[in-house]
């Protein structure tokens, strides 16, 4: 066979296998409870990231389908959420409305559609972030596994701290102690207390997002200097300080609770975001295993090498799909190439509405094609090893990096 046949076969093959994504954002039903629109869908996705917005005319929606129809956010929302509708595409300024309306009505008709299409997708289980309530599976236990999102505990120097979500563990969780040490511990009971009750799968941390990924100083003098005080009164430096203490003391409760630690990498603030920066903490807590997101991307290479040299490191492809599609085909190969493990590569949609989920899946069975029909072709590959290796990337790698997440029946 040629790579065409093995890439149509695999594809067959793939499209009966269940699905396990390491990470989502879903929102609550009540979000669906309202009209979802084409326009509404296309703005709590990845497309709504891109520096363009469709108007309400032909003339500017025609304008931007011109700009953004080529990114691969685009490319597999547009598949996702024709196939989620059974209709055909392409979405043009002349259907935009026949489309949004058949969209509208479907959610109205069926207020459970959100979860009806993820699980037609073939999604069998999802660890979910929902970093407005921490911890929290949108009252879904048996699709949704919550992350827990210790990045807020960073912001708890102080009652009047708040991450942008305006969370703050002294108001959110209750903490009314005097000292850092007394805010330790109240952070650990609460995290174990949690985690005993099982509503923690994994740690996540995406303060990428708001500072660079130099977490490597952990400096407890600074951390009790930094304590009580406002915002206001800590320079930068000494607010990162804090957080980095912080988040060194989860590294070793992760290692604890024999938690994965899933580490945002990549994008976000670019300029702070190389996962280089991970590395003496993925050197000091050898017992820690690091979930390192994104692929890096675009320091993908880096986050190969760092699969290379440490057994403590999964090298993930969450959200890469979509990001890029050539480069998530590039980084796949190379993970496989060079993982101790095949089984450490996991996946995820990242997304927060079902459409866009739908779509990342079928990016996602697209990489993985792709990618080990090229490797049959190339003769890193037998055909007979292929189904074993994609049914570890669609659902056997993340039940294996995340047994707390796995449903027994
Ligand atoms: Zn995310």
């Amino acid at each position: 066979m040629n790579n065409l046949d093995n890439f149509d076969s695999l594809t067959r093959d793939i499209l009966g296998m269940p699905v396990f994504s390491d990470h989502e954002h879903h929102l609550p039903d009540e979000h669906f409870r309202q009209p979802v629109t084409l326009t509404s869908l296309l703005a709590q996705s990845y497309v709504g990231w891109l520096g363009y917005t469709p108007g309400n005319t032909p003339e500017s929606r025609a304008d931007y389908l011109d700009h953004v129809r080529h990114n691969t956010y685009y490319v597999w929302f547009e598949r996702g959420l024709l196939a989620a509708h059974g209709l055909d595409g392409p979405i043009t300024a002349d259907n935009w409305d026949a489309v949004s309306d058949t969209v509208t009505r479907a959610h109205a008709a069926n207020p459970n559609l959100h979860l009806d299409l993820l699980r037609r997708a073939g999604y069998e289980r999802l660890i979910l972030d929902t970093y407005w309530n921490p911890g929290d599976d949108d009252g879904h236990p048996d699709l949704f596994a919550p992350t827990f999102r210790m990045d807020k505990f960073m912001y708890g120097h102080h009652a009047d701290g708040a991450d942008k979500d305006g969370f703050n563990p002294w108001t959110s969780y209750g903490f009314t102690g005097k000292t850092l040490d007394e805010y330790l511990e109240f952070m650990r009971a609460y995290i174990r207390q949690r985690h005993d009750a099982g509503r923690v799968v994994a740690f996540k941390n995406a303060e990428a997002y708001r500072r660079p990924i130099t977490y490597a100083e952990d400096n407890r003098a600074a951390a009790l200097e930094a304590f009580g005080k406002a915002r206001a009164e800590l320079s930068q430096a000494q607010w990162m300080l804090f957080g980095n203490y912080i988040f060194h003391r989860c590294c070793e409760l992760a290692a604890e609770l024999d938690l994965p630690f899933q580490l945002h990498s990549g994008l976000a603030q670019i300029g702070g975001s190389d996962p280089s920066h991970l590395i003496p903490i993925v050197e000091k807590y050898p017992r820690t295993r690091f979930v390192l997101f994104h692929a890096g991307y675009p320091w993908i290479h880096t986050i190969a090498g760092l699969a290379h040299n440490y057994t403590n490191v999964c090298p993930s492809m969450t959200w890469v799909p979509t990001i890029s599609s050539t480069a998530a085909v590039r980084a796949l190969n190379e993970f496989l190439d060079v993982a101790q493990s095949a089984r450490t590569i996991t996946w995820g949609s990242d997304c927060w509405v079902s459409e866009e989920s739908v779509g990342a899946v079928m990016a996602w069975r697209w990489v993985v094609a792709r990618t080990l029909a090229y490797r049959i072709d190339m003769g890193l590959l037998r055909i007979r090893e292929a189904g074993t290796l994609a049914e570890g990337l669609m659902f056997a790698n993340n039940r294996h990096v995340y047994p707390k997440a796995v449903v027994t029946a």
